[in-house]
């Protein structure tokens, strides 16, 4: 069975640039002939809005996209995240982190690594072997052990849009976090087991997290997990030029008439590079006919054209 998914965070209601992610995974799915699932990525707990998760789902509905299967809340995965964890511990792959961030910054600053390099600059392995007598705050997955047992630190996948990817995720990123020191699950972790849980297949999700995906094919090999298939899609940038999100006050979709949605839609296809059906004098159109339209030209670029 194919299946995609469209995991937003439930922190407010869709704009412009979380409908592309969702008009892009629903057309994916559909132009493979596979379900399309929505699942809510509220591990953050306290960011997110409990009614933000009911707006998202009147509004994707109002779009023409219906989620295949039960729409599942992420807070709700502790149990298999801590299995997660703990297969983890038990191969010796992860292993508890007393730094704070400061230290963390003082190690690389004395270890000569750039901070402006990376915004969030490699974690030297400084808990690596042993918390000596400090108290535990964070959980890291051990990048280097496990770069080790697979032969190499080097991830190569290819994405389905931008082609081959490589990334060495042991100088780049280092030994990464998969339970925070508020004690909330890190995203990396979280969306590996989801995925999985799910059956996932197919990740149609935006531009800005494509390099995440080398952090989330080791976690899925030390899982034994399988790798879904990844494209990454363009993104809605802001005035400032900067990628369009909640943090940077995108505005909530208007999709208060149908021409609202009409032109939502077409605003969301026109970025995915599809034709926006639109006729001088005439913005409205049958969603329904526009959807099938799209999912046609989809699986001509993605689907029968891939080798
Ligand atoms: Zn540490």
């Amino acid at each position: 069975m194919i299946r995609g998914r469209f995991a937003p965070s439930p922190t407010g209601e869709l704009h412009a640039g979380s409908l592309v992610a969702a008009l892009a995974s629903w057309l994916d799915a559909r132009a493979l002939q596979g379900e399309w699932w929505v699942r809510m990525e509220d591990v953050d707990g306290p960011r997110c809005i409990v009614s933000a998760a009911a707006s998202i789902l009147h509004q994707l509905s109002l779009c023409g996209l219906h989620s295949d299967g039960e729409v599942m809340f992420q807070s709700n995965g502790n149990t298999l995240y801590e299995q997660a964890l703990h297969q983890l511990i038990a191969k010796d792959l992860a292993y508890p982190c007393a730094c704070t961030r400061k230290e963390i910054e003082e190690q690389q600053a004395t270890l000569g690594l750039s901070l402006e390099r990376h915004k969030s600059a490699v974690y030297p392995g400084t808990c690596r072997n042993g918390l000596h007598g400090k108290a535990a705050r964070a959980w890291r997955f051990n990048v280097l052990k496990w770069s080790q047992l697979r032969g190499s630190s080097e991830v190569q996948w290819t994405d389905r849009r931008l082609g081959p990817q490589i990334q060495n995720v042991q100088e780049e990123v280092g030994d990464f976090v998969l339970k925070r020191a508020d004690g909330l699950w890190a995203y990396q972790l979280a969306v590996v087991v989801d995925d999985a849980a799910q059956g996932i297949t197919h990740v149609v999700r935006g531009e800005d997290l494509t390099d995440n995906t080398s952090r989330q094919y080791l976690l899925q090999e030390a899982l034994d997990f399988e790798h879904p298939h990844y494209m990454h899609t363009p993104l809605v940038l802001g005035a400032n030029g900067e990628k369009l999100s909640k943090q940077n006050d995108a505005q909530a979709l208007d999709l208060s008439s149908p021409k609202a949605v009409c032109l939502a839609m077409q605003a969301a296809a026109s970025t995915l590079g599809l034709s926006t059906l639109a006729k001088p004098d005439n913005d409205l159109f049958d969603l329904d006919v526009a959807l099938s339209t799209w999912t046609q030209e989809w699986a001509q670029r993605y689907v029968l054209a891939s080798p």
